[in-house]
């Protein structure tokens, strides 16, 4: 089977090509910035074993483009015909959302519609995923959430991500398309970008055990999300694709946690105490903030089959470990 993923260079696409490549034998393309060419270290770290040992596209087909280039994005579709497509190429941070929602519609929209079009055009029989987000639903929407609560979007990432989910439905509505539709709530792990706060913690932690950071400053301790572990996650993206209709799916873990549990735990498990290290920056709290973001997940149990391996402490613990050994 040959397989396109969007976003490799990301968390979720580098555990994906983890899995469709190594464990599944399939294979593998992934449409990347033709900055990662120029910047392997900073830009292709994730994938950079699947790269081995010839460098540039080991055992990946590795090709050059853009989200905000729609002949990039055609030309591809044209020239490899996948049988599935993994759309996972988005500006994915929040925060960031607000400080240029340009760009985040342009990549999140325009690059979504890039990604339909070409498939269309191209190769309509193709098994498309989009990755849609528990963002979506809003602050006040009552959790858990699932596929038919009602979404009402506070970020422009989060009205970005709801207009290509509705651009996926009016593709498989209308031209009759494979197009399962994912919405994950939020998934880590050691390859999460430093901009999370997940990880910013983790990092922080490892950071300080090794005397390279006195401090870590947080906005809204008191949020809560819904994490699980990006492993388990991109399983579920690969179910809903091994399917023969096409279909939408919560992906959750079903219990929620509150940033202050996250840094407790964090700093627990290296012996030190949370409270001496962390202090509260006005500056970093978000307009819009969501609360709480709890999902059911169990139509993904009943219908595929799905259900999380990683329990929040084994996450905390497997993203703290990384960054410990990373910094030592
Ligand atoms: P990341 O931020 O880790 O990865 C984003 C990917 O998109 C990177 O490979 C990035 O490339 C690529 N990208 C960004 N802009 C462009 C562009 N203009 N052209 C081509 N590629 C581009 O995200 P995740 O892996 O965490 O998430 C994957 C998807 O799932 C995203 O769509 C995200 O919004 C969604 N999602 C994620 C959740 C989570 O908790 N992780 C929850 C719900 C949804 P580069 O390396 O060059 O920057």
């Amino acid at each position: 089977m040959k397989i396109l993923i969007t976003g490799i260079t990301g968390q979720d696409g580098s555990y994906l090509a983890d899995l469709l490549s190594l464990e599944k034998g399939h294979e593998v393309h992934g449409f990347v910035r033709r900055v990662a060419t120029h910047n392997r270290d900073a830009r292709l770290w994730r994938i950079s074993h699947l790269l081995e040992p010839t460098g540039w596209n080991g055992s990946l087909h590795l090709h050059e483009g853009s989200l905000d280039n729609p002949a990039s994005i055609s030309s591809l579709i044209q020239k490899i015909r996948p049988d599935q497509v993994y759309h996972l190429a988005a500006q994915s941070d929040v925060g960031a959302s607000y400080e240029d929602p340009f760009t985040t519609m342009s990549v999140n929209v325009m690059g979504t519609q890039y990604v339909l079009e070409a498939c269309r055009c191209h190769c309509p029989k193709v098994k498309i995923y989009f990755a849609g987000s528990s963002e979506q639903f809003g602050p006040y929407a009552d959790p858990p959430m699932n596929e038919q609560t009602f979404m009402r979007p506070i970020s422009p990432y989060s009205v970005s991500k709801i207009s290509g989910y509705s651009m996926c439905g009016f593709y498989r509505d209308c031209y009759d398309m494979f197009i399962a539709r994912g919405i994950l709530f939020n998934h880590e792990s050691p390859r999460r970008g430093e901009e999370f706060v997940t990880r910013k913690i983790t990092r922080a932690v490892a950071r300080i055990l090794a005397g390279k950071q006195k401090t870590l400053k947080l906005g809204n301790i008191d949020s809560r999300r819904d994490w699980g572990h990006a492993k388990d996650y991109v399983k579920a993206m690969w179910m809903m694709l091994d399917r023969e209709y096409p279909d939408d799916f919560v992906i959750a873990t079903g219990v929620s946690h509150s940033v202050k549990d996250f840094c407790q735990l964090a700093f627990n498990l290296v012996g030190l105490d949370w409270k001496d290290s962390v202090s509260f920056d006005t500056g970093l709290l978000r307009d819009g903030d969501i609360p709480d973001l709890v999902g059911n997940a169990s139509k993904a149990l009943n219908v595929l089959g799905w259900a999380p391996v990683s329990s929040f402490q084994e996450l905390v613990k497997d993203m703290v470990e990384a960054d410990v050994e990373r910094e030592s």
